[in-house]
């Protein structure tokens, strides 16, 4: 049984050899700085520490993505950010899609990793068909004649045996939105097309959906390559994202109390899963 030991951040900063940071609970808590993070993040631009922030975003480009942290009173260069937009290009260049039929359900920042990722963008139920389906950020679309139609195609392509491709750059299930309030991420919906065609066609391996974000492993992958080594530590909120995804990669974690985790002590670790159980705890970033 695994059991974490509590640290601080100088001392990850002194062991590793590069860090990694989870945005939402760790940095920032949805709209504010969280105590100690700005303060770390100018240390570490000051001392040329090896730091990533690796979030599952999809939904915006990393350039607004850095404006959104500089309003927070942030200083992070567009080169330190890792998202899963972002891995879209490397999915595209590793399975030779580029020049594929492309419908991606989603912001203009999300089709926009797809076109520099070389897709041909096409509309649901349009004259060209797509190949690949991303599913990007879960709104804003009528969600219940989206699924209509793409369990249609799905189904077709599937008898066809010439499977459509489903690429999910954010694997998150559902997301906090507001207090007491949640989302269902694009995860979601993919769950429920797979049940569906489970129904119809008794198995959906042929719509086996690639998962690029935590807590799989294309972004950690991304990261330690970025990083230029695997001795690194991930600092994330969420056992089952950040925690699980480091740990299936081997990478040290450290879990901090400021966001979804609230475990603050060995102690509370005992009955949880070595999976999901972190190296280290963090009180907080100071
Ligand atoms: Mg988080």
């Amino acid at each position: 049984m695994a059991i974490p030991t509590q640290t601080n951040v100088s001392s990850l900063i002194k062991q590793y050899d590069a860090l990694f940071f989870d945005s939402f609970g760790v940095l920032i808590d949805g709209v504010n700085a969280l105590p100690g993070a700005i303060d770390l993040i100018d240390r570490m631009n000051a001392n040329i520490v090896n730091y990533f922030v690796v979030t599952n975003d999809a939904s915006v480009s990393l350039e607004s993505r850095v404006k959104t942290f500089a309003a927070t009173g942030f200083n992070i260069p567009v080169d330190r950010i890792i998202n899963s937009g972002s891995l879209i290009a490397e999915y595209y260049e590793e399975h030779d899609l580029r020049g594929s039929s492309t419908l991606v359900l989603g912001t203009q920042d999300s089709k926009d990793y797809a076109i520099a990722s070389g897709a041909k963008l096409v509309e649901l139920a349009g004259d060209i068909e797509p190949d690949v389906v991303i599913l990007g950020h879960s709104g804003p679309h009528d969600w219940e004649s989206t699924l209509e139609n793409l369990l249609a195609l799905f189904s077709r392509r599937f008898q066809e045996n010439n499977p459509v491709r489903l690429v999910l750059p954010n694997p998150d299930f559902i997301y906090p939105n507001g207090p007491s309030n949640f989302g269902f991420g694009a995860a979601a919906f993919v769950d429920i097309l797979e049940q569906a065609l489970v129904r119809l066609h008794g198995s959906h391996d042929k719509l086996i959906a690639s998962k690029l974000g935590k807590p799989y492993s294309p972004i950690f992958t991304a990261a330690v390559v970025r990083a230029g080594t695997n001795h690194a530590v991930m600092i994330g909120d969420q056992l089952e994202t950040d925690i699980a995804g480091a740990n299936n990669v081997g990478i040290d974690s450290a879990v901090v109390t400021t966001g979804i985790n609230r475990r603050s002590t060995p102690d509370e670790f005992k009955d949880v899963d070595d999976e999901l159980t972190p190296r280290y705890i963090l009180a907080s970033l100071v």
